[in-house]
């Protein structure tokens, strides 16, 4: 698909951010780009329609997967909701401890987000070690829905993040 290879030429790459040695994929030029941003979109809204026509929610990660999962949703007619970082959201919470590339955190989703085996998709804008996915997942199986497929925009492939999921994986956009 040509229009992931525009989009992909547009994604920044920043040597030692945040900390030494790690490579900074930066989704934020293609979003700069009204055409590229339009076209990352729609090939998602595509890919969404193709893969999983059944799904019924989207979640989206605390804090780039506020920018794609509710456009999506959006865009599909169905609805969103978030996993946040801890303190955040309102109400009973429920919550689970994760590590991820440069740190550590706490994720919380709203108690009544989600209703049991509704068909849910995972949207984040990258993979890298996997951590920030699986402990959304784990939220997710908490609340009992059916995780139909965990969505990235970018996966770091030497990192083997999606070997921590269980759910099927996708990405758009590969580095190795
Ligand atoms: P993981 O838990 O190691 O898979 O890290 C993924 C999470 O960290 C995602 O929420 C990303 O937004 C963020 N992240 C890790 N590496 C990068 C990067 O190179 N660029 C942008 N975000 C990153």
């Amino acid at each position: 698909d040509q229009r992931i290879t525009r989009i992909k030429n547009l994604v920044g790459g920043f040597p030692d951010f945040p900390k030494p040695g790690i490579l900074f994929r930066d989704i934020f030029p293609v979003l700069r780009n009204p055409g590229a941003f339009k076209e990352l979109i729609n090939v998602v809204v595509e890919h969404v329609q193709k893969t999983a026509p059944d799904v019924e929610i989207i979640v989206g990660l605390d804090s780039r997967g506020f920018i794609f999962g509710p456009m999506v949703a959006h865009a599909l007619g169905i609805g969103f909701v978030p996993v946040r970082k801890s303190g955040k959201l309102p109400g009973e919470t429920i919550s689970v401890a994760y590590s991820l590339e440069y740190g550590k955190d706490r994720f919380e989703m709203q108690k009544d987000s989600l209703k049991a085996d509704q068909k849910v998709i995972i949207i984040d804008d990258l993979i890298a070690t996997g951590g920030t996915m699986a402990a959304a997942c784990e939220l997710v199986g908490l609340l009992k829905a059916n995780i139909v497929q965990c969505f990235v925009v970018i996966e770091l492939e030497d990192l083997n993040g999606k070997s921590k999921l269980s759910a099927p994986f996708k990405s758009l956009i590969k580095y190795s």
